[in-house]
Parts: C-alpha cells; structure tokens; sequence
C-alpha cells in the first residue's frame, strides 16, 4: 500500500471532522477560534535513515529542517507559524554536541520565522534519532487557502524554481512565509500547497483534492540550474523539476488576471511563474508550450511516496 492509501485508510477512519474544522488531508489542519484568526496545526517527523543519514550531517542543519518543513506547510495554508512543540529520540552518543548543535540550528530557524518554541518531549533509544516537531500558526477567519480550492480557467503558478535540490538545497530549506502571505493577501488565490513531494505529486494533490484537471506547459516550468547539474543521469533537467522533492516552493492556483501581475512582480524578491491552467477536463497533461496543438502527454506523479519508495 502506498502513502497516500494509508492516509486515506486512517481519515476513512476517523471520519469527517465537525463543520468549520479542516482535518486531515490538506497541509494542515484549521481549527475555528474565538478570536480573529483560525488556528493551523502541523507536524512533521524526521527519522534517521528514512529521511537523513548522520554521517556527514551538520545536526544544525537537521534541526533547522525539521522546523522549516512545518513552517512550509502552514505558509501553504496562507499562515503564519507561532509555536513550537519538539520531540527527540537520542540515542546516548547523540545527547551532547550533537543535540546542541541540533537545537542552535532549529532556534535560528525559529528566530528567523516568528516561532516560539515552548515545549516538547525527550527520550532516549537504542534505534535511530527521531525527530518531530508540532507547530501552530495563524491565519485571518475563513482566509486558510486549501488544496481543494482550484477552479477551472485557474492559472497555476509556482514560486521560484524547482528541481535538484538533493545537491545541497534541501540541507536549508527556505520555506515561502512571506511571500505566502503576500500572495494571499493580494486576493483571488483558490488553492495552495507547498512543493515537498514533487510538482508532479504534489499538483496531483490538488487536482484530486479540487476535482479538476489540469495543463501545464513544459516551456514554462522553472528549472533550478541544480536540476540542469542533476540531469545526465537518465532523467531530463524537466523530469528533475517536475518530480524532485524537497523544493519547499508554493504552488498556487488563481485568476488568471492576477497570475500575470505576479509574474511581472513576483513577491518579497522571489519569482512567480505561471506553468498551466486548471481544466474541468479531470486530465492531467503536459503540453509543450501553451496552446500547443499536438505533443501533449499524461503527467504521471512520480513524486516522493515513502513506502513505494523505501
Ligand atoms: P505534507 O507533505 O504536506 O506534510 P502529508 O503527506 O505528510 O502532508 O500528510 C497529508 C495529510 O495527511 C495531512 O493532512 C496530514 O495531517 C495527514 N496525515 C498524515 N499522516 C497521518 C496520520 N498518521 N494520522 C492522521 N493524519 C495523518
Ligand atoms: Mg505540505
């Protein structure tokens, strides 16, 4: 059984969450407050061997991943993240310089985000280093972006560019906290995820979340230069970009209006480009250019799945 099948299995489970509540399956969960922001909640774990190796490994670095991957998915709702709650298991070689260094990198990542971080838990273990991190944000009333929002003649858009980061980018993540909340802030944005998986995957999310389809343009994706140094390997610069992991990018769906003025400006110094359009058509397709009249093909999502994968 793959990831996704998993997780639907549990939220069949589980079952609808009560109405104003969003549960499980989109970035976050968002929760209705008494005041005038909903709360988002998030976590995230990292395990050594599945998602790090510690060889070679500066822990400052992991500890500044493991915060940013959460941070990444409440600015996918549109939010700001708050506070922390974070959770090690160490094994005893790892209690003292390592987990230090661990904590300076997730405290700088946490001052340069906004979040507090005001609790968690700690163990020891005879297995590999884990590491969690549970993380709260806000975001105005009735403001959260989900993946299910996207509508047809929707532009798609990505920030930055995308591809091989496995070279050396996905050691600091930058996750998109300003620029999410000046996207949203600007209007008309429908739906939104962050780009962990893979554009391919991760699009996929929404397509299926919004029941849609989507085209999108192969000449238009951004491809990082890493991918360009990733490719040779079998796979194309695009094949890089389309179903790498870890880019911590947005994708955003909107009118089509407002995508063009973001790609003139881009937002907070990073660029938007526009890569295709939502379809009512449920197809998921890739065309050479826009318009393009032959040449199209089926996106297949060959993004991260960690039990196909592992
Ligand atoms: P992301 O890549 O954005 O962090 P995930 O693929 O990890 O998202 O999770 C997708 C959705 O499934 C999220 O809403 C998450 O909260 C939910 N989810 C994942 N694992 C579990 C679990 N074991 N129990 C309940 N919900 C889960
Ligand atoms: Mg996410």
């Amino acid at each position: 059984m793959g990831e996704f099948e998993l997780i639907e299995r549990i939220r069949a489970a589980v079952g609808p969450p009560p109405p104003g509540v969003v549960g499980i399956g989109d970035d976050c969960a968002v929760i209705p407050t008494d005041g005038a922001n909903d709360l988002l909640l998030t976590t995230d774990l990292l395990v050594e061997g599945v998602h790090f190796v510690t060889e070679g490994l500066d822990p400052a670095d992991l500890g500044w991943k493991a915060l940013a991957v959460s941070v990444s998915d409440i600015a996918a709702m549109g939010g700001r993240s708050r506070y922390a709650l974070v959770s090690v298991a160490l094994p005893a070689p790892r209690t003292g310089e390592f987990a230090d260094r661990l904590l300076a990198g997730m405290r700088e990542c946490a001052e340069r985000h906004g979040v507090l971080l005001v609790g968690g838990d700690t163990t020891g273990t005879p297995g590999p280093v884990i590491v969690n991190v549970a993380l709260t944000g806000e975001v105005p009333r009735g403001r959260a972006v989900m993946r299910s929002g996207a509508r047809p003649a929707d532009a798609i858009c990505v920030t930055g560019a995308l591809g091989g980061s496995l070279l050396g980018r996905h050691l600091r993540p930058a996750p998109r906290q300003e620029e999410a909340v000046a996207i949203v802030q600007g209007g008309s944005v429908h739906a939104m995820i962050d780009l962990s998986d893979g554009l391919s995957s991760d699009l996929g999310h929404v397509l299926d979340a919004s029941g849609v389809g989507a085209e999108l343009f192969a000449d238009r994706i951004p491809v990082h230069p890493d991918a360009h140094r990733a490719a040779g390997d079998g796979r194309s610069a695009l094949a890089h970009a389309m179903d790498d992991g870890e880019d911590f990018e947005l994708l955003f769906t909107l009118r089509p209006e407002r995508a063009e003025s973001l790609e003139r400006t881009g937002v907070c110094g990073t660029p938007v480009r526009r890569i295709g359009r939502i379809t009512e058509r449920r197809a998921y397709r890739m065309l050479p250019h826009e318009g393009a009249a032959a040449g199209a093909r089926d996106v297949e999502r060959r993004g991260h799945d960690h039990f196909r994968d592992a």
